[in-house]
């Protein structure tokens, strides 16, 4: 494959298929097809509106100017908000097929297609932002942050975005041959939470990496803190449905016209909270921007990118960073558990069930009690016994490791069987018991 004589600049934030379809409005003069084949060596590329297969051979004609794949994926379609809400073991299969530099469905591997609330051949504009592109640079674009997922509505002119469905096989950029439809009137509820989810979505898919288990411990604990759900009464998926119903976002989705109308009951809260594997961005988009609607989207988007670096406040009302607490538990229930008290009195402590603490222990926490509880009482021995032998061969200089032995039994006993490496890192050297042998000759 030869290099493509000129490779236009990205402009500003437009997509991969909308670079695409201004090169082929400029350079190609030939059918959809032919641009296909130039650009990404297939002709029907212009099907696959976010993300067409082969990136490594775009990448190859454009000499790498406008990006790696991972970058175009990333900075310049949908499939990197797909990328970065996906579970650990998903990464590592897209990057894996990164760098083996093969053709690649990234829909199909990313379940965009699966979810079924993102269907391929819809794009959204602004026709204001359009027309402003049109007296710049004589072409309007398909930006990239109007085609994320919970961008219903254009931030800069505070108007809904038109959503246009592309059926014909063709490059094709915003015009004014898409029909428009009358804009419906947003009331002020609508184009706050609008506004906010689109702010939200724009910032989270803007950084770099996301821990999907680290955000859904902190929808735990904003949860909680927020009294939806409680130590009291185990996670409900009636509670978090009709929660999320009396939602701005929800009320609105119901009147969508489009396959996310689906999520405004709420009954798919539970499960993503449930699941251990990622889930689908525009659910977690939705579930926090109803949680934390009256938060700037630049503090939850901070907060969920970095879910350590936020305070939690525990049940006592102290400030605890939740992710330095052992096993990311509240400070007293990490406490009462190290303490050595059972779940009857711990539930006594926390005035909650003991269903819904042993629930919380072993599911929001991936641990049973009992296990944690052992955990942690062998790490307090383990530091116990170490102070102990540090604290005696401190105080006496010069013993040898069968003094240690003998005055602290107990501990080093325990090491022994516990972690016999570090009984021997402790220990002082032993004593050389046979003198060095003489030079013979
Ligand atoms: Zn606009």
């Amino acid at each position: 494959m030869s290099k493509l004589t000129i490779v236009p600049d990205w402009h500003k934030d437009e997509t991969l298929y909308s670079w695409a379809a201004a090169f082929h409005a400029i350079y190609g003069n030939r059918s959809a097809r032919t641009t296909g084949l130039t650009l990404f060596g297939a002709s029907h590329a212009c099907k696959e509106r976010d993300a067409p297969r082969d990136l490594h051979h775009f990448v190859q004609v454009t000499g790498d100017s406008l990006g790696t794949i991972e970058q175009l994926l990333r900075q310049r379609t949908r499939a990197g908000q797909y990328l970065l809400f996906a579970n650990p073991e998903r990464q590592s299969l897209v990057h894996a097929a990164i760098r083996s530099g093969a053709a690649v469905g990234w829909r199909v591997m990313l379940g965009m297609a699966a979810s079924g609330l993102d269907p391929l051949s819809r794009l959204r504009y602004c026709p204001v932002c359009a027309k402003e592109d049109q007296q710049v640079v004589d072409l309007p674009r398909w930006r990239w942050t109007h085609q994320l997922l919970g961008n219903w509505i254009c931030t800069a002119h505070q108007r809904p975005l038109v959503e246009v469905d592309l059926l014909r096989y063709e490059w094709e950029l915003p015009a004014d041959q898409h029909t428009t439809p009358s804009s419906k009137a947003l009331s002020s509820n609508d184009l706050h939470a609008l506004t906010h989810i689109s702010q939200l979505s724009v910032n989270i898919a803007s950084c770099d990496r996301l821990d999907i288990a680290e955000v859904r411990q902190l929808a735990f604990s904003q949860l909680r803190e927020r009294g939806v759900t409680g130590w009291g009464h185990p996670l409900s998926q009636d509670r978090l449905a009709s929660w999320f119903q009396a939602s701005e976002l929800s009320r609105w989705l119901a009147r969508h016209d489009g396959p996310p109308s689906g999520l405004a009951d709420g009954k798919w809260i539970y499960r993503l909270l449930r699941s251990r594997s990622g889930d689908h961005p525009l659910k977690w988009l939705l579930f926090w921007s109803s949680l934390e609607h009256d938060t700037p989207a630049e503090v939850v988007a901070r907060r969920m990118v970095s879910p350590s670096m936020e305070p939690h406040w525990d049940i006592d009302g102290q400030g605890a960073i939740w992710a330095t607490t052992p096993n990311r538990l509240p400070q007293s229930f990490a406490r009462q558990l190290s303490d050595g008290v059972s779940i009857r009195s711990l539930v006594e402590g926390m005035q909650g069930s003991a269903r819904s603490v042993r629930t919380a222990a072993s599911e929001n926490f991936g641990c049973a009690p009992r296990a944690l509880k052992d955990k942690q009482r062998s790490q307090l021995h383990l530091e116990q016994a170490r102070a102990a032998l540090n604290t005696f061969i401190g105080d006496h200089p010069g013993c040898t490791r069968n003094d240690v032995l003998q005055r602290c039994k107990a501990q080093t006993e325990w090491l022994r069987r516990r972690h016999p490496d570090e009984l021997e890192r402790l220990l002082p050297p032993p004593a050389r018991t046979t003198s060095r042998q003489r030079v013979l000759f």
